[in-house]
């Protein structure tokens, strides 16, 4: 692995909770291991085989496995507690559960685990997140909130302050990605402008990107890893088994330890603070910065005309949203858009985001 900054060093479960500074391990930060506990076996021989991967600071496996149909495998539960910590006693690694309910926290605490999270599918539930942290509040434990599984930024962010209310400050937030009803050809789309505006709203917290649960599929996982630190995550979280095709759970997703040793051996870690000599990269930057401009100020123009087209349909009774209007507007706007090698989702996204807030301008 390309050596990278020294600045990017991180440590991010240690007692310094501080970014960018001194440092226990190289970036990007790794959790890595099955999505759920199945014997005692497979965490031992799983652990054995991840041990020494660089940047590798804990174990990761589910427990409880929150199910979206029922009859699945739904975790082996308190059952697999001592194989974890017979996991930690062997290899030193750290251990990290997720938890669904405030039993499964005091669980956790009992046990002595080091990292515990909350998983996408329980950051939609407030109150739950609430008696979460209440169940954790006082311990020094380390907590990590993944997204939740809409696309819904308000809400990470709302979990996060929930937690912090109750005196949980050993935070990292955990980027899944998101189940929309298109996401091809990923499982759940990354949408990664939200943990970048997470990382701008709580720029103290380490946030990790978990490529498993956005790939769905292990031939993803190197290209989504490198976007993520590309794109100043922290850290990743993959899920890896020992024998992945025979995996209880999320089998296609799981990746053999010693493939997971390569990825990371290929990621690039590259700068994120430009300290190198000028090589034309502040001519570009000058450029972006006034197209970005010319953007802005064209799509504040486009703005003000839809609210003078809003008062004229007013004055006709007509409703701001007309269906024919804007089917022919974004199918023309959509060929423009592809003719000139603009990506069609992209396109489609950028689209219904400014007729949205046309309509709200016009109403
Ligand atoms: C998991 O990490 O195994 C898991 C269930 O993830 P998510 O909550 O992101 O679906
Ligand atoms: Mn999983």
């Amino acid at each position: 692995m390309n050596d990278g900054n020294l600045l990017f060093k991180i440590n991010i479960f240690g007692c310094i909770r501080v970014l960018n500074m001194i440092a226990d391990v190289e970036r990007p930060a790794l959790i890595a291991g099955p999505c759920a506990a199945e014997s005692r076996e497979q965490l031992i021989n799983t652990a054995e085989a991840l041990k020494g991967i660089s940047g590798l600071i804990a174990f990761r496996a589910g427990l409880w496995k929150p199910r979206t149909r029922p009859g699945d495998f739904e975790g082996i539960g308190e059952r697999g507690l001592p194989w974890l910590k017979e996991v930690k006693k062997k290899t030193g690694l750290k251990l990290a559960v997720e938890i669904a309910i405030p039993a499964h926290a005091e669980v956790c605490l009992k046990a002595g685990v080091d990292i515990v999270w909350i998983g996408a599918r329980s950051v939609v539930s407030p109150f739950i997140v609430d008696e979460i942290a209440k169940a954790l509040s006082g311990s020094n434990l380390c907590v990590m909130i993944k997204n939740p599984v809409n696309p819904d930024l308000s809400l990470w962010a709302g979990g996060i302050e929930r937690l912090k209310k109750n005196g949980i400050t050993n935070l990292a937030a955990v980027h899944r990605g998101f189940d929309v009803y298109y996401s091809k050809p990923y499982r759940n789309i990354p949408l990664w402008e939200i943990p970048i505006e997470l990382k701008t709203i709580f720029p103290e917290i380490p946030v990790l990107c978990d490529p498993s649960h956005i790939g769905g599929h292990r031939e993803y996982l190197a290209r989504i890893s490198q976007k993520a630190l590309d794109l100043g995550l922290d850290g990743l979280m993959i899920e890896a088994h020992v024998d992945p095709d025979e995996a209880l759970t999320d089998a296609e997703q799981q990746v053999l330890p010693a493939t997971l040793k390569n990825i990371i051996a290929e990621l690039k870690v590259r700068n994120q603070k430009n300290t190198t000599i000028d090589t034309g990269l502040e001519k570009y930057r000058t450029s972006i910065d006034e197209l970005d401009e010319q953007l802005l100020e064209i799509l504040a123009k486009r703005m003000k005309i839809s609210e003078l087209i809003g008062k004229l349909k007013e004055n006709q009774n007509l409703a701001p949203y007309q269906p024919e209007r804007w089917s022919s507007v974004f199918d023309d706007r959509l060929k423009k858009g592809i003719s000139l090698k603009l990506d069609e989702e992209f396109m489609k996204r950028l689209l219904n985001l400014i007729h949205i807030e046309s309509l709200r301008r016009q109403g």
